[in-house]
């Protein structure tokens, strides 16, 4: 029988599904329970018997011979594959499937041997295979056939059906739409036809048009703005289904614009159950061993939130103490484990102990060869980190996903017992692989729109179905693709014809079909038009104008002509705005208003307000950054193990260098050979020092900072020489201060170098990076750290007036100075305007008025972002 249109296909099907003399068969799963669905919900009878209708494969098999042994599957044939590969004399006459010049690659031809398997009984039609590809074939069919008959299992894959297999008798069958049967062609071609089987297929009729889009998100925008406006015209979500080309790449945008629009979805697909809370528990398991027990491993485990964990503060507690002592690897054995020898130098005994046993369960997992200890060992690491309920509180989803990893766990095990197969190198490994290929498909029911997967979806009819991504690649059905070989040799004449085959019948789909492709992926990758379609494209365009998100858009932008009705979700989102980010702060002290005083929150129990030159310098940049550094104390946490801790280096260069002039008391260039291995003695003791701090860099990267400041500290003398020779030191990392009662501050300031020569005073103060330089003139100044240190020199009275200032950039290895001699009116002023600052600074807190200043130099390293809600200067 053949239809013509989707009327007359849901009649038929309905017909069928009435007649109970009519054992109904569709060609998949997804199908039977579409239209059983449909028929429930339509008809008067709304009943169908559970026995009246059938899959395809499930039909397909009643023809298959019955066996006494036991049937191979999936797993079966990988583990073939996994002992082949292992040996050595098996594999060595391969001449196709082997890397010759990496043998001991040949493992990573599991996957292609494991398909060549699935695909030996298709091989036989291609005529033109190169002879090498046709020797490893027989040769591993040869290995396959005497691995099964030695362990009495058999493959239904190479099993041909016959009507004489079939022992049902008293019923009649009928097969609807065989065209997109998997196999239907060998089927057809039995020698005896079953008699009591009719067959339903669709006309080939006149061929739709195909949408092209310029893009993938103009496909999806128009198509979901499409549907939208259909439920805004009473049109039921259940009456429209999505089928994506490739379902798994377009999910995600897909879902999201969905949410943007409000549309529900259901993705009716299932997903590997590494993706769900107890699948990231065994993989990362696993990660953590071959990783090397990372620190990004470490995160990524114990920081898991979709798992039941007993003592998660002791994860965040171990994990914070790696970053503070710079843990940037692990190891496995223990003697080069930066967890075990940091944790152990700072001695953090309770976290290095929990590590340890952590460390050795996992080993023991990833080292189990049979089921036995690998259990022993996975329940234990279980009881040592998780809930003695395990997944259950992380929901019920978790908890079958648990049960169903476990149980193929199980399976294994009991196929390794077949297979007589007792020990198998990196079992775990293997397991993860195998579950990782399976498909955990959640029970739960279709909630508005359902979407499936091209291939999937054949065989059903709804009122509305939108068809997207039919590019060529994607509506390609093929035979199983023969591994390691150019598609060329898989170009059977009426493959071509397979492809539009599902075309056509797609066509018959719903009652009203949309085929829609775009130009260009998600990705900037191009497409292909099916040829099915050709001469019948239309370049379709997606109206961003028409689109109620761009109008919101352009409404907010201040364009008055846009009237819109804004959607449920859109009006829920605008009172929800409205509620909270869109409320302007009572109190916005990034607004210079003087709201309160923050004079006594500010100082101290004296009353002083404590000054440092850093301090000043950050209020300078923007006042806003110093209140919530320094006055309401907001820090950025670290998040990160540094493998250069850039503050530590510089305390180290400020060591040596300290360590150095004390030894040295007065520069003279003239013994600068002699300096030389002075500085690189210091440098030396105290990089050895550093190194076994818990806290210290890994020694690769120490022997980089050796290195690379070795080369400094040499220039640094070369430049002593030149501009501070015959300098004596007065005093090294000098702590002074100043109290002021009057305006009511205490500065403090510790000093990197004070030094002397002939009644000239200079201050210094050594940089590890870039040193900041003093502006054209006075006005602009981007640090007052000099002329804190030549106030504070003058206030203590013993020297009187600095006579030179100047940074030192190791980066840069010179100096620049912000006055020398002969520019003591620069210093003057400077120290004028600084008085100015902090008389202003001082002022500024009595009122309560800070304000922000952004900029781009301020606003680019700045931590307070989130905080000041400025618009802010980027480079
Ligand atoms: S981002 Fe800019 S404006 Fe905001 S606090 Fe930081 S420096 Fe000030």
């Amino acid at each position: 029988m053949i239809v013509k249109s989707v009327q007359e296909m849901k009649g038929a099907i309905f017909t069928s599904l009435r007649d109970r003399e009519i054992v109904t068969i569709f060609p998949t799963e997804i199908a039977r329970r579409y239209w059983i669905n449909r028929f429930v919900m339509e008809e008067r009878e709304g009943v169908v018997r559970l026995d009246s209708t059938l899959a395809w494969d499930a039909f397909k098999g009643k023809f298959l011979p019955k066996q006494s042994e036991i049937p191979a599957n999936n797993l079966i044939r990988e583990l073939f594959v996994l002992q082949f590969l292992r040996d050595e004399a098996a594999c060595r006459p391969l001449k196709w499937f082997w890397y010759r010049d990496y043998p001991e690659e040949r493992e990573n031809l599991a996957s292609a041997i494991r398909l060549l398997i699935s695909s030996l009984k298709e091989l036989e039609n291609v005529e033109n295979l190169p002879g090498d590809y046709r020797h490893d074939a027989e040769l591993i069919k040869g290995h396959y056939t005497q691995f099964l008959q030695e362990r009495g299992l058999y493959d239904p894959l190479f099993l041909a059906p016959s009507l004489e297999n079939f022992s049902e008798t008293q019923q009649r069958y009928r097969l609807f739409f065989p065209e997109v049967c998997r196999g239907w062609c060998e089927f057809s071609q039995m020698e005896n036809f079953p008699p009591f089987l009719e067959t339903v297929t669709v006309e080939e009729g006149e061929r739709p048009s195909l949408e092209l889009f310029s893009n993938e998100l103009m496909e999806v925008r128009e198509k979901l703005n499409t549907i939208k406006n259909l439920v805004e015209e009473g049109i039921d979500y259940s009456e429209i289904v999505i089928s994506a080309g490739d379902l798994e790449r377009v999910k995600p945008y897909l879902e999201h614009e969905a949410t943007l629009r409000g549309i529900p979805l259901t993705v009716v697909k299932g997903d590997s159950p590494l993706h769900y809370g107890p699948g990231k528990f065994f993989s990362r398991l696993a990660n953590l061993y071959t990783s090397n027990f990372s620190p990004k491993a470490m995160r990524s485990l114990l920081l898991e939130q979709q798992i039941g964990w007993k003592e998660y503060s002791r994860h965040t507690a171990l994990l914070e103490k790696g970053i503070e002592y710079n843990v940037t690897r692990g190891a496995i054995p223990d003697s080069s484990d930066e967890w075990i020898w940091k944790l152990g130098a700072a001695k953090e005994n309770e976290l290095l102990e929990w590590y340890k046993t952590l460390k050795r369960g996992v080993i023991a997992l990833m080292r189990a060869s049979n089921m036995g200890s690998l259990f022993r060992a996975l329940f234990a690491l279980q009881d040592f980190l998780l809930l003695p309920e395990g997944f259950a509180p992380q929901g019920e989803i978790n908890h079958n996903v648990y049960l169903f990893i476990i149980d193929l766990f199980t399976a294994v095990g009991e196929s390794l017992k077949l297979c007589q197969m007792g020990e198998v190198e990196n079992l775990f490994q293997f397991l993860l692989k195998y579950v990782g290929k399976q498909n955990y498909i959640e029970n739960r029911p279709i909630v508005g729109v359902a979407v499936y997967d091209y291939k999937v979806a054949v065989g059903i009819a709804p009122p509305y179905h939108f068809l997207i991504g039919c590019d060529q690649r994607a509506t390609e059905i093929r035979g199983l693709p023969l591994p390691l070989l150019h598609e060329s040799y898989m170009e059977i004449d009426d493959e071509e014809s397979e492809s539009d085959i599902f075309l056509n019948h797609y066509h018959y789909s719903g009652e009203r079909v949309v085929f829609s492709s775009s130009k260009l992926l998600f990705g900037g990758e191009s497409t292909l038009v099916p040829i099915w379609f050709t001469g019948r494209v239309t370049d379709a365009s997606y109206k961003p104008s028409k689109d109620l998100l761009v109008r919101e858009e352009r409404r907010w932008a201040g364009s008055k002509e846009i009237v819109f009705t804004p959607y449920q979700h859109q009006k829920r989102w605008l009172e929800r705005a409205s509620k909270s980010a869109f409320t302007l702060p009572i109190y916005d002290l990034a607004i210079k208003r003087g709201f309160f005083p923050l004079w006594e929150r500010a100082v101290g129990k004296e009353g002083l307000l404590h000054l440092s030159a850093t301090q000043i310098d950050t209020y300078n940049d923007c006042p806003f950054k110093w209140l919530s550094n320094y006055l309401f104390k907001i820090r950025k946490g670290n998040y990160d193990t540094l493998s250069i801790d850039h503050l530590r280096v510089g305390q180290l260069l400020h060591s040596i260098i300290a360590t150095f002039f004390t030894k040295i008391e007065t520069f003279d260039y003239s013994k600068s050979d002699t300096y030389i291995e002075l500085i690189e003695e210091i440098a030396l003791k105290e990089f050895e020092e550093y190194r076994k701090m818990p806290y210290s860099s890994p020694d690769t990267t120490l022997l980089y900072l050796k290195r690379r400041h070795s080369d400094e500290l040499k220039v640094f003398i070369e430049k002593e020489g030149k501009d501070f020779d015959l300098y004596s030191s007065y005093g090294l990392e000098l702590t002074l201060e100043e109290v002021n009662r009057k305006e009511g501050y205490h500065l403090l300031g510790r000093i990197d170098r004070v030094a002397t020569k002939d009644g000239l005073v200079a201050v210094i103060d050594y940089k590890k990076g870039v040193a900041p330089t003093k502006g054209k003139n006075t006005e602009i100044v981007s640090s007052f750290q000099l002329p804190v240190y030549a106030k504070l020199i003058e206030s203590q009275g013993e020297l009187e007036e600095v006579d030179r200032a100047a940074f030192y950039s190791f980066s840069n290895g010179r100096y620049s100075f912000y006055w020398k001699e002969k520019d003591r009116e620069c210093r003057d002023d400077l120290v004028a305007i600084l008085d100015q600052k902090i008389h202003a600074m001082i002022q500024d807190l009595k009122v309560g008025a800070i304000g922000a200043t952004p900029s781009q130099e301020a606003c680019s390293l700045c931590d307070y972002r989130q905080v000041c809600r400025r618009r802010f200067a980027l480079p």
